[in-house]
């Protein structure tokens, strides 16, 4: 799982920090990907790049501590 690649169109599983592999163009790099929607094209590689999850990695909106759920019913 921790090394599972995922292609353009998929669903991002999980906010955090993404390896992005491109096909031929660029070295990889790193980018931080948040949960809604999937994963990208490439302007160059198109749909042959790739991502794999490097750490998953919650946005501060969505911890329940800081995010848009708080004060909403908490104790
Ligand atoms: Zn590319």
């Amino acid at each position: 799982m921790a090394d599972e690649v995922f292609q353009p169109g998929t669903p991002v599983p999980e906010a955090g920090v993404y390896q992005v592999l491109h096909y031929r163009h660029r070295l990889y790099h790193e980018v931080t990907i948040r949960r809604a929607g999937s994963f990208p094209t490439c302007s160059e590689c198109g749909s042959n790049v790739r991502f794999r999850l490097v750490r998953s990695a919650p946005l501060l909106e969505d911890d329940r501590n800081f995010g848009a759920a708080r004060g909403r019913g908490a104790t």
